[in-house]
């Protein structure tokens, strides 16, 4: 509070106009006016003046009212007439007009008589503004600084130059210090040494002039003891203008947690949750950044494209837990065997791609061996011992080479090995005894027309309208009933026999056409598989056409169905052309052409555009798990957004439950087929079907 003025009482005899403007008066910091008993002015001393900017020739003889607020004048009033003579009454706060505007001001007033003038008053006004703004200042600053100290989170005051000045109590919490401590030291005392120039910056940039004073950076803050460190996030307020702060107030936030988060978010978009290795999303970056040529240097990667053979029948037997510990099993192996340079990465299911620079002292059999290796050793999972095998590819790629293409030759390496291995495979998976004899009953099957088309009705997911028909082949075995084609596909091939199959397959597909139509009266799509070694064979195409004109049907009601990975294998030797010219000569019959298995195999968008593709089949793995795996969820919606972007039509595949209907109609998939709807059926079953129903399922 400002001082009051002293109250007392003088005796009149010591006051007089005269006496008042002598030369103490004159020098007095305070302003002082005198009026008659009316309020007129009769003096001001230079104080006064400068108030309220006037000379005391212009002011003398008008009354003083004018110059007092309108809302303080009763109190003015009030206070001036109730004075008794020869006192000194109480001071009273009013606003006066000044020079610069309104004032608040202390007046204490006096009367006094004299001989001249009868009685008049003597005022000394004392201006009060700029101490109440002090004051207010000096209250808000301990508001502030109590406000400061006692804040939850850690909060600093501290000057320009880095200096402390309070500290929120949490700084003891925080970091172990005592605030008292604390203050008068450096901010940057805190901070550990390698963040220390970070958090010079911040602060300069924070009180320079021309910024926002608004500052954020992240450093890491040291604990007292110096054990430990965390990393928090400060925000730097420049408030060294603001009376009631004076410095720079720096809130911070421990963020250990949110890293933590930050971290494992960028390690889920990155790594396979069930291994833990890096994801086929972490490798296409790595091998960009391979691949990119650094310098004009040509760097030389290669890729191995690992895929497990009898790794399905392992979920089979043992369930899908069993199969994820012979993954993770089997992850830990090939980190195991991996040099410093090389990477590896798990690309889906039971697929691994290896990334490795190659060096002087290892062919590429070398890394091979390593890989294959690694795979042989049996694994002991909990529920017994199982083997499996791997078919790897190779694929050497340059910087600058094409991603997808390095990518596409490994799988196609892979699964060239793969078949290679078949004979064997399939000679370990079933006895030999067993083998031999279908092989030896193949050239009856085909004498005694033993194979025949069953067919599984492929609708519209949101009528139930029937919309075509997909061509199953199975043998009915004399001894061994009715065979599927897993059973006896891979021996037909060995032996050579697939181009009859395939001439079997269209001959009945078409004729079986025909008859529906006859029946129906009306066309009917239907769809026929072609294996990669039938649909690069040049003869095939014409086979095609030929067959369905001489049935009078228009091509467009046949769909030719090729595996997506038997679009990227490379053509066996023999007289082939590349799947790529092969598909051509399919679509230019006018045959319609759906790639089947969508998913298993690695088919990127430009390989997609590249071919004439007139529909997808997503392949049944991703469909059966789709509701009980998110992962296999989003690949579902993922595929059905590109064949929209593509114009292309969509079918799921082996749609078992209602659930899985469900979830595909809401995806927006139109078409599928699957038991639920119908298993595959023979022909007059086929047809019953259309008949029974109406085409509506
Ligand atoms: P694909 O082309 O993917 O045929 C679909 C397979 O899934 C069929 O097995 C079908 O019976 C089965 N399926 C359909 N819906 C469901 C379902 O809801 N649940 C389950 N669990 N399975 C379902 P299928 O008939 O044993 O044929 C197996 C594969 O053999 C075919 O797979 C195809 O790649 C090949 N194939 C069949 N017929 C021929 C043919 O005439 N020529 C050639 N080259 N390959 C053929
Ligand atoms: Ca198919
Ligand atoms: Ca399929």
């Amino acid at each position: 509070m400002v001082a009051p003025f002293p109250t007392c009482t003088l005796p009149a005899t010591d006051w007089n106009a005269v006496a008042m403007m002598s030369g103490l008066v004159l020098a007095l910091p305070d302003a002082v006016l005198v009026v008659d008993m009316e309020g007129v002015v009769l003096g001001a001393n230079p104080a006064a003046e400068e108030l309220f900017g006037v000379t005391i020739d212009e002011r003398v003889g008008v009354p003083c009212f004018d110059l007092i607020h309108s809302g303080d004048l009763e109190m003015a009033l009030v206070s001036l007439t109730s004075m008794g003579e020869h006192e000194i009454g109480s001071p009273i706060e009013i606003r006066v007009k000044a020079a610069d505007g309104w004032r608040l001001v202390e007046v204490l007033g006096a009367q006094f008589s004299d001989e001249d003038i009868d009685a008049g008053i003597i005022l000394a006004i004392r201006d009060l503004t700029d101490r109440r703004k002090y004051e207010i200042a000096q209250g808000d600053e301990a508001v502030f600084r109590a406000l400061m100290q006692n804040a939850v989170g850690l909060t600093v005051l501290i000057d320009p130059q880095g200096t402390i000045e309070t500290t929120s109590v949490a700084i003891t919490r925080a970091l172990g210090y005592d605030p008292p401590k604390v203050v008068g030291t450096e901010f940057g005392g805190l901070v550990l040494d390698a963040d220390r120039g970070a958090f010079e910056g911040a602060l300069a940039r924070c009180i320079a002039p021309t910024t926002e004073g608004e500052v954020s950076i992240e450093v890491r803050l040291m604990s007292r003891d110096g054990t430990s460190e965390a990393p928090y996030q400060l925000v730097l307020v420049d408030l060294v203008n603001d009376p009631s702060v004076g410095g720079v107030v720096v809130t911070g936030h421990e963020i250990s947690e949110l890293r933590a988060a930050r971290e494992e978010l960028a390690r889920l978009a990155y790594f396979d949750g069930l291994t833990g290795l890096p994801n086929r999303a972490a490798l296409i970056t790595e091998l960009e950044s391979r691949l990119r040529p650094a310098r004009g240097e040509r760097r030389e990667t290669i890729v191995a494209f690992l895929d497990l053979d009898r790794f399905k029948p392992v979920n089979d037997l043992f369930g899908h837990a069993a199969g994820d510990e012979l993954l993770t099993a089997l992850g830990r192996r090939l980190e195991g065997c991996l040099r410093a340079t090389d990477y590896v990465s798990r690309f889906g299911g039971d697929e691994f791609v290896v990334l490795a620079d190659p060096t002087g002292d290892e062919p590429l059999s070398g890394l091979v061996a390593r890989l294959e290796n690694a795979v042989a050793e049996p694994f002991s999972l909990s529920v017994g011992t199982v083997q499996v095998y791997a078919s790897i590819g190779v694929a050497t790629a340059n910087s600058g080479d094409d991603l997808d293409f390095v990518m596409a030759e490994a799988d196609a390496a892979m699964y060239a090995e793969k078949h290679r291995r078949r004979g064997v495979e399939s000679g370990r998976s079933r006895p030999m005894g067993e083998r031999r004899a279908l092989a030896e009953s193949i050239d009856r099957a085909f004498d005694d027309e033993e194979f025949e088309l069953w067919y599984q009705p492929i609708v519209d997911l949101g009528s139930g309208r029937i919309t075509s028909f997909e061509s199953l082949i199975r043998w009915r075995h004399p001894e061994r009933g009715l065979l599927s084609p897993a059973a006896f596909l891979d021996i037909v091939e060995d032996l050579s026999r697939d181009d009859d199959l395939a001439e079997f397959v269209l001959a009945s597909a078409v004729r079986d056409m025909a008859v529906v139509r006859d029946a129906i009266g009306r066309d009917m799509a239907f769809a026929v598989n072609a294996s990669a070694s039938q649909f690069t064979d040049p003869q095939f195409a014409t086979l095609v056409r030929d067959t369905i004109a001489a049935a009078g049907i228009e091509t467009r009601w046949l769909t030719v169905e090729v595996s997506e990975r038997s679009i990227l294998e490379r053509p066996a030797s023999g007289p082939s052309i590349t799947s790529s010219a092969g598909l051509a000569a399919l679509a230019a019959t006018g045959v319609r052409i759906a790639v089947d298995d969508f998913g298993t195999g690695y088919s990127s968008l430009s390989h997609l555009v590249s071919f004439p593709i007139d529909s997808i089949k997503v392949d049944r793995s991703f469909v059966s798990r789709m509701t009980i795996d998110r992962h296999c969820m989003s690949v579902v919606s993922a595929l059905v957004g590109l064949a929209m972007s593509m114009d292309i039509d969509i079918v799921a595949e082996g749609i078992e439950t209602p659930d899985q209907l469900n979830v595909l109609i809401e995806l927006g998939c139109h078409k599928g087929q699957g038991f639920l709807m119908s298993r595959p059926v023979p022909l007059q079953q086929a047809l019953e079907l259309i008949e029974t129903t109406g085409g509506q399922l």
